[in-house]
């Protein structure tokens, strides 16, 4: 398997002074996103519904805050922003896999799916706007796919739907806040190697050699993504080196969707 080394593992200073404010940080592509960007100097509240995983999170790291957040309970994100003074980025990462086509998806995938993976962000967005207009500055993160309106993925109906609804959030808020400083982008990754996607696999039964061989065919790289190149991904973002860029979906996929 190739390995995947970056220059940005090393200590730097292109986050110094900011506030990073990471849903879903207790594994995958959030806990790497909350390594990078401290190691990048931010100050760092990393929270995820697993309180043990952030425990061990921030052992790891030393440096990075943590907290216990279910993404879908308004009244604990309103309770948390309060309580904190202002973040300058907030990474919206958490999200949540239904498997199957429409005809599998019943109510309630369909509502949990848009809990965790859109109204999570609406609410985050709207806790968190008012502090990065009246600082005049901020940048918001929020995870979308490329299984969303950028790619049809068979049997991702409703996760599909939800990262479309993710890119739309996206575009409207950076279009609204775009004069106040504040820049809104969108990370739309293909298949990356997390602990959940090996649960997922394992969760299906059967051969698992064959369905690691097919998520890797499909990617023209010929293996799977790393969540540290994402995290890469998201520590530009929230850096001033991209500060042209707003209300954009940047595709992370080993080519997938080209
Ligand atoms: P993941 O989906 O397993 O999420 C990691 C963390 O989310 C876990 O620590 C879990 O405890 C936490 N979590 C679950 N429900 C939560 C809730 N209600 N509130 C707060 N935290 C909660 O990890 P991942 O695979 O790295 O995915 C992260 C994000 O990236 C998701 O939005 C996912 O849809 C998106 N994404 C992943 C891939 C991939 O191939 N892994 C591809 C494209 C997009």
């Amino acid at each position: 398997m190739t390995q995947i080394t970056h220059a940005h593992e090393a200590a730097g200073t292109r986050l110094q002074g900011k506030r990073c404010l990471i849903t879903a940080a207790g594994a995958g592509i959030g806990r790497e996103a909350a390594l990078a960007c401290a190691r990048e100097g931010a100050t760092v509240l990393a929270t995820d519904i697993d309180a043990r995983a952030l425990a061990e999170l921030e052992a790891q790291s030393g440096s990075i805050r943590t907290l216990a957040l279910d993404v879908t309970d308004p009244n604990a994100i309103d309770d948390l922003v309060r309580s904190q003074s202002g973040f300058d980025v907030l990474f919206n990462c958490a999200g949540y896999v239904h498997q199957g086509s429409i005809l599998d998806c019943d109510e309630a995938a369909w509502r949990r799916s848009f809990d965790i993976n859109v109204h999570s962000m609406y609410r985050l967005c709207r806790a968190v706007l008012p502090g990065m207009i009246e600082r005049g500055r901020g940048s918001i993160i929020n995870m979308s796919s490329v299984a969303s309106s950028i790619k049809g993925v068979p049997n991702r109906f409703v996760y599909g739907v939800t990262k479309a609804a993710v890119i739309g959030l996206t575009k409207s808020i950076a279009a609204d806040f775009v004069a106040q400083g504040v820049r809104c982008n969108a990370i739309c990754p293909g298949t990356v190697r997390t602990p959940s996607l090996a649960q997922r696999v394992a969760a299906l039964g059967g051969d698992e050699e064959a369905v690691w061989r097919s998520f890797t065919e499909r990617q023209p790289m010929g293996r799977l993504g790393d969540p540290k190149e994402i995290a890469a991904l998201v520590v530009y973002l929230a850096s001033e080196e991209s500060s042209f860029t707003t209300g954009q979906t940047h595709i992370i996929d080993g080519g997938w969707s080209n």
